[in-house]
């Protein structure tokens, strides 16, 4: 069997079990956007880790190592959001070919340190390594949560709202642009570069979320909406229903989607790469956690659907019509960036 027709998550299925030998104090072993477990009796310790291969998550001819670095790093404080964590240290380690030039890795770590100063994250550690042809990086961040605040990704309730901290399918539409070599001369196309390339780990409002009482289950977008909000739904044992008409679908998308003839609510379901938040609101604190929210963000937290106890992700369109919906998003095992 090869690792493309099981895929990401059916690897990670068969090998998980068998990993946990110290059960005790730990609270989330593989799964979640984080593991977490008990190094104090007033908080969690929460670590995850992400690795980016050159030619399958990015090329180095179509991004600067400022870029790079940036989002190196951004992937995994998302995940520490997703949380609802503080994040705290990093470890950066490099596996680096030969072609590769001393100012492209010092450029890389002015990115790293530029987004890791900005959150207070301290760089403690990694390792450097040679490779036979592609630049590798595998950044590790640990972080910490209040144990009652943490946000998981299994309590999701049938009956819940389901929030978006932000617009999807911007980073998909920057990734056209670069592979495509389209000249990103206007402002709208510059910024879905930007969303591609140096996206904003939402921390601050995942703490937010964590501090409110209502939130239930959190996830951030890497894999694409649909897929995403998928794993909400499985690891909580519910189904999910979209908003066709709630779905957020930016200005800048709209107009680069009018320009290529593509379905810009199919780009922000499927994109991935978009790290912004999703989380699960029962509907009486629905109302009060958005105002909240858009008080102090000045952003809105927009309302995309409802979790259900249907087993299954599907869609509403206007006039109250349901249709079943397929999760789609990134698969490395069969996308690839050359
Ligand atoms: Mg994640």
């Amino acid at each position: 069997v090869s690792i493309k027709e099981i895929g990401e998550f059916g690897f990670i299925k068969k090998i998980s079990r068998g990993c946990v030998v110290r059960p005790d104090d730990i609270i989330r072993p593989i799964g979640d956007d984080a593991a977490a477990f008990r190094t104090n009796p007033e908080e969690l310790t929460l670590v995850t880790t992400d690795l980016l291969v050159e030619h399958i998550h990015f090329s180095r001819k179509t991004i600067s190592g400022f870029n790079l670095g940036h989002k190196s790093l951004a992937v995994n404080l998302s995940d520490i959001a997703a949380m609802g964590g503080t994040a705290k240290e990093a470890f950066v380690s490099i596996a680096v070919p030969e072609d590769c030039p001393v100012d492209y890795l010092e450029d890389l770590y002015r990115g790293i340190k530029k987004l890791a100063s900005e959150f207070d994250v301290n760089i403690l550690g990694g390792d450097t390594t040679a490779s036979k042809s592609d630049l590798m990086i595998s950044i590790t961040v640990t972080g910490s949560v209040p144990e009652q605040e943490m946000l998981r990704r299994d309590k999701a309730q049938p009956g819940d709202s389901i929030f978006s901290t932000g617009y999807t399918g911007e980073s998909k539409a920057g990734l056209h642009i670069l592979l495509n070599s389209i000249p990103a001369a206007t402002e709208e196309f510059q910024s879905l570069l930007n969303a591609h390339m140096l996206p904003k780990p939402f921390l601050a409002e995942g703490r937010f979320l964590a501090q409110q009482k209502g939130v239930h289950s959190a996830i951030d977008v890497s894999d694409g909406l649909s897929a995403d909000l998928m794993h909400i739904a499985e690891e909580s044992n519910t189904g999910a229903r979209l908003y066709y008409d709630g779905i957020p679908v930016s200005e800048n998308l709209k107009k680069f989607c009018a320009q290529f003839n593509f379905d810009p609510v199919e780009y922000a379901l499927t994109g991935g790469e978009d790290y912004i938040l999703l989380c699960t609101v029962p509907p009486d604190d629905a109302e009060n956690i958005a105002l909240d929210y858009q008080k102090k963000f000045k952003q809105p937290l927009h309302k995309i659907g409802e979790i259900t106890d249907l087993k299954k992700l599907e869609m509403v369109y206007s006039g109250d019509r349901v249709e079943s919906l397929t999760p789609q998003g990134w698969d490395h095992f069969k996308s690839n960036i050359l």
